[in-house]
């Protein structure tokens, strides 16, 4: 929850802007500012003061206790002009709420973490538990020292500036210096030198299968869970899931020992487990839910490591144990994003899309779409750029990074998914890599927000490229949306060396449609040279038109209304406006 404070009317009007903005994520506190901020500094995770800087301070130094449990505090001044994250800026996620904050109000964030300050992605935001001296190797990161990262699981890691080196693989070196390490084990000292900095990432990476019998109470399954993982030097923090049997989703002590490891609780079914090899299969499970194997079976079911074979419960009171565990390292996923970067504007670039650009270490796309965004990139971003008509290689680079463990993101203008990489890369990817798929604004939405409301109704999407697609299919689609009123919008209408494509479409179109539907025109919608204009069916000249361009022609009832182009949603809603919206 996001507490809401504010001393003044403008404070106020600030406080409810955001209120509405997030209904469900804020509270406004009332009354006196001290007691106000007393009681939404024990009860928020996050609040807001629209006060000055100074009063905060004062306000808030009584109270503070801890950066890893305070909550973090943005303040927004009187004109509604800054949002400061003042305290908590990575762990109390004050840097990212300043963000928020100010895109709703309209302020500029003001983000003072030298971490961020620099590009570099702060060690407690990678989105994986981080252990050890954090302060101490981010100085050691800004300041330029070599820092050693020691990559124990492949992990698709943010781009980390250039002075984090991987040791090679063969080197002895002598450990000493600042260092990451990435690992699921639980380190002791071992030949870390003290006084050097160590920060230790733990990396979602353990799937620990279970078994329960009914009734199994939450205290055994823990206990059990606990004292496997302490056992193999195994870290809590990189437990992924817990894994069962599907007759067991409702179990209460694994449902209840799940909610407190923080972790899912994944159901396999008992076909699907039974089909899995492991090293210790037993009756009991056969008879009971139709597995020779749960806890390992559950656990191996994704591929990896076994490093806890299957062991029951030990119960005081001498009874058998009900529960059984096995814990296995699962493969390393890398990650493969696929963004669409919209038609062009920056502020058409959906947040998300930015993230994605910011979380890849490995950056893969056509050399004019890179240009458009390399200033978002992180330092130390590698970039893997490519001219036009290398499709399939680019797209067999993004999947390969991506296999070895990386964070890659794939770029495509628009939405990377219309007539873009999405599918060429997804035809080559395995299922052993993630894919994140962010959506983007495509030229046809882009174009007919210039245009008015042409696709008001049921309309359809059709590159005249022959490149790929024999002629003959596309003639047929641009009949079949002639003869079913469909209104249509051509990509890649025409090139240098493909002319005739263009007018043979829409003359197929005419056949169905009056010579005075209006024809939408926009070359580089959203771009500084973008233009548009609106004709009709026999008046456009195809000559007009390039590469850069979408043409959308309306359905019979597509009209022209005050210089827009307007397709009508359908008769029976304007004839009954009480019909659905
Ligand atoms: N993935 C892209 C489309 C790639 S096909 C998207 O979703 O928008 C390339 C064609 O898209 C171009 O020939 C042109 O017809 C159209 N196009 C892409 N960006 C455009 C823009 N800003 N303005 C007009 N048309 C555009």
């Amino acid at each position: 929850m996001i507490g809401l404070i504010s001393a003044t009317a403008a404070g106020a009007v600030a406080a409810q802007r955001l209120a509405s903005a997030w209904p469900e994520r804020t509270r406004v506190y009332e009354g006196p500012v001290r007691d106000a901020v007393e009681r939404a500094f024990g009860e928020c995770e996050q609040v807001v003061c629209f006060l000055a800087t100074g009063a905060v301070v004062r306000l808030i130094a009584p109270l503070l206790a801890d950066k890893g449990t305070d909550p973090g505090v943005v303040c927004v001044d009187e004109g509604g002009r800054f949002a400061v994250s003042l305290v908590g800026g990575h762990a109390g996620g004050a840097n990212a709420l300043a963000v928020e904050v100010a895109e709703v109000l309209g302020a500029e964030p003001v983000v003072t973490t030298a971490t961020d300050a620099v590009g570099v992605p702060g060690l407690d935001t990678l989105g994986l538990p981080v252990e050890g001296d954090v302060a101490g190797v981010s100085r050691a990161l800004l300041d330029g020292e070599s820092v050693e990262l020691d990559l124990e699981i492949a992990w698709p890691l943010p781009p980390l500036p250039s002075n984090v080196r991987r040791p090679a693989p063969d080197a002895q070196a002598e450990r000493g210096g600042p260092a990451i390490v990435v690992t699921d084990r639980v380190l002791d000292a071992d030949g870390h030198p003290a006084g050097d900095a160590r920060v230790v990432l733990r990396p979602p990476s353990l799937v620990v299968g279970v078994g329960a019998s009914k009734g199994a109470p939450v205290d055994e399954v823990l206990g059990l869970i606990e004292s496997a993982l302490r056992d193999a030097g195994l870290s809590p923090r990189s437990l992924a899931e817990l894994a069962t049997v599907d007759a067991k989703a409702d179990e209460p002590g694994l449902v209840e020992a799940a909610t407190r490891l923080g972790v899912p609780l994944v159901t396999h079914s008992a076909e699907e487990l039974a089909a899995v090899e492991v090293p210790n299969p037993s009756d009991a499970p056969l008879a009971a839910v139709g597995t020779p194997s749960v806890a390992e079976a559950a656990a191996l079911v994704g591929g990896g490591e076994l490093l806890v074979p299957k062991r029951k419960s030990e119960r005081a009171d001498g009874r058998p144990a009900m529960a059984t565990c096995a814990v296995v390292r699962r493969p390393a996923r890398g990650r493969l994003a696929v963004v669409g970067l919209g038609p062009g504007a920056r502020d058409l670039l959906t947040p998300r899309a930015k993230a994605e650009l910011r979380r890849a270490s490995v950056l893969v796309g056509l050399d004019q779409y890179v240009d458009q965004i390399r200033d978002l990139l992180r330092p130390g971003t590698r970039i893997l750029e490519s001219g036009l008509g290398a499709e399939e290689e680019r797209a067999r680079t993004a999947v390969a990074e991506a296999r070895r463990g990386q964070a890659v993101a794939l770029i495509g203008s628009g939405d990377a998914g219309v007539y873009a990489m999405a599918s060429p890369a997804l035809a080559e990817a395995s299922d052993d890599i993630d894919v994140i798929g962010v959506p983007g604004v495509t030229a046809a939405l882009a174009a007919a927000a210039i245009l008015g409301a042409p696709l008001g109704h049921d309309h359809v999407s059709i590159s005249l490229s022959d490149l790929h697609t024999p002629w003959e299919v596309i003639e047929r689609r641009v009949r079949a949306a002639a003869e079913a009123d469909i209104v249509v919008t051509f990509y890649n209408p025409r090139s240098r060396g493909r002319d005739w494509q263009l007018p043979k479409a829409l003359a197929i179109l005419a056949g169905h449609r009056e010579p005075t539907t209006p024809v939408g025109v926009v070359r580089n919608a959203s771009r500084p040279d973008g233009s548009h204009r609106l004709t009709t069916l026999a008046a456009l000249d195809p000559a007009t038109v390039d590469m850069m361009t979408v043409v959308t022609v309306g359905n019979t009832a597509t009209r022209e209304i005050a210089g827009r182009m307007v397709t009508p949603r359908g008769y029976r809603w304007q004839e009954n406006p009480e019909g659905a919206e």
